[in-house]
């Protein structure tokens, strides 16, 4: 959709709670648009039946368009999109993924990429924790590799962090060992074959609105908690690389 709308003239179909504009083969439906300080003498509202032309497509999807007053309009929050162009690689993935993991909703997507970011961010934050533990025996990129289950294991071990927070760090390994592995192929979002996949605590962090606020607490929680430790040591993690 990005580049080769621009030039092309759309008509307004209905401007409501939503604006929509067509090429008379797809419809493009709009949250909201932003007028123009019109320059023109005779500026308005778009309405139904306008013609429009597109000037510029932004990445997001918001669309600049000069009016039928020689204004531009910016049309912002696309609603629905066209299908999916095949031939465009990034719909392929989206379409492979969609299918292969049956990630079907916004939410079931962004669940399972939220239970991705935090573990690997944990694993980051443990593994400083351990680095510093053994005096950094090396720089920290070239530090021994382990994941975010095995940090925390080793955590637990040497005692270096509060029972509550190395019980979060293993919970939240567990789970994200349950939705990156083959069994996530049957769907990340259900559990058939394993009941486990997608639970924190119990709760299906998927479905349950509850679990993922737990497990967003959690991760907050075990930030804190290992932040709290770096600091202790002297270490700030806030610039990105412990230093
Ligand atoms: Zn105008």
């Amino acid at each position: 959709m990005h580049n080769q709308l621009e030039g092309a003239p759309l008509k307004v179909v209905e401007t409501g709670a939503t604006l929509t504009v067509t090429t008379n083969a797809t419809d493009y439906r709009y949250r909201g648009i932003t007028n123009p300080n019109h320059t023109c003498e005779d500026g308005r509202p778009l309405k139904a039946g306008d013609m429009v032309v597109v000037q510029r497509v932004a990445p997001n999807r918001d669309m600049l368009v000069k009016g039928p007053c020689s204004c531009n309009y910016l049309l912002y929050g696309l609603v629905s999109e066209p299908p999916h162009n095949l031939d465009n690689p990034l719909d392929r993935v989206r379409e492979w993924m969609t299918v292969r993991f049956a990630l079907n909703t916004e939410r079931d997507l962004w669940v399972w990429l939220f239970v991705i970011g935090a573990a690997a961010h944990l694993e980051y934050l443990a593994v400083a924790v351990l680095w510093v533990a053994d005096q950094k025996p090396a720089p920290f990129e070239q530090y021994s590799k382990r994941t975010l289950g095995q940090a925390a294991h080793q955590i637990q071990e040497r005692g270096l962090l509060d029972p509550a927070t190395v019980k979060r760090l293993k919970g939240i390994a567990e789970l994200r060992n349950s939705v990156v592995h083959r069994g996530a192929t049957y769907g990340v979002p259900f559990r058939e074959g394993d009941p486990s996949r997608g639970q924190y605590k119990g709760k299906h962090v998927f479905t349950d609105p509850a679990g993922l606020r737990e497990l967003m607490d959690d991760m907050d929680a075990a930030t804190e908690a290992m932040g709290q430790w770096l600091r202790n040591k002297g270490l700030d993690t806030d610039g990105g690389t412990p230093a």
